[in-house]
């Protein structure tokens, strides 16, 4: 079997649309553990699109998607979001942290859904804050954060249930330089204990750090 964490098989997605969207073409794709994998494209290529299929947020029109072994597309819904649930952690480009609610608090939020054990949450919480470098800041609420921390306790919050796969769209489309240099050391060393990371970014300096670039255009992907 494929040690794989994503191996994608001529997916293509179609919205039917009039005329109809051909937003991914025929996408052969292979993540393995520990890959760090930057996706680049103009706007409207379709990397959103990708990221959505590749979080279980959509499904391909056509093609195979196995994560972690498990062939996707012939997932009914509930297996999908349990699969979801326990592989995938998402970080975007707004942090999506709630103001009144502490950085502790927010992290323990993101088991919420899911159906975890209640005790031991905050416990989880705080470790997962301490693997990005904000355990000094739990009791804090975002707005007396800067944007690079704030982006770190998102990232502790897509860390709970310890997922394979991060994906992140334009996760550092928020921050300045010295900020996105931060969360892109933040990146190496989850890259470093194991986890598989893919990025959509528009900036040069973000994609240079991945081990790998895909580009994508008019939905066809082609590896750099
Ligand atoms: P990107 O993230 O690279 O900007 P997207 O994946 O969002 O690109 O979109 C790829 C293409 O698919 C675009 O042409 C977009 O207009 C189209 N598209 C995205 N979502 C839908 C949808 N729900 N229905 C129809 N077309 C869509
Ligand atoms: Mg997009």
């Amino acid at each position: 079997m494929s040690t794989d964490v994503i191996h994608l098989d001529d997916v293509s997605r179609v919205f039917p649309t009039e005329p109809p969207v051909y937003a991914l073409r025929e996408i052969h794709l292979r993540v393995g553990r520990g890959d760090y994998v930057a996706i680049v494209g103009p706007s409207g290529s379709g990397k959103s699109t990708l990221l959505n299929t590749l979080g279980l947020l959509d499904r391909p029109t056509s093609g195979s998607y196995i994560l972690n072994g498990v062939e996707t597309t012939t997932l009914r819904d509930g297996a999908r979001t349990r699969l979801r649930g326990r592989e995938i952690g998402f970080v975007y480009q707004s942090f999506h942290l709630l103001p009144h609610r502490s950085v502790a608090e927010n992290v323990m939020l993101a088991e919420v859904y899911g159906g975890h054990p209640r005790g031991g949450r905050r416990r989880r919480a705080l470790d997962a804050l301490e693997r990005v470098g904000m355990g000094h800041r739990v009791e804090f609420v975002p707005g007396r954060l800067s944007g690079g921390e704030r982006q770190r306790v998102a990232i502790a919050r897509a860390l709970m249930g310890s997922p394979a796969l991060l994906l992140c769209d334009e996760p550092t489309g928020n921050l300045d330089s010295g900020n996105t240099e931060a969360v892109l050391d933040l990146f190496d060393d989850l890259r470093d204990q194991g986890l598989t990371l893919v990025v959509i970014t528009h900036e040069d300096t973000v994609s240079a750090r991945a081990d790998r670039r895909v580009r994508i255009h008019d939905g066809v992907l082609t590896e750099e």
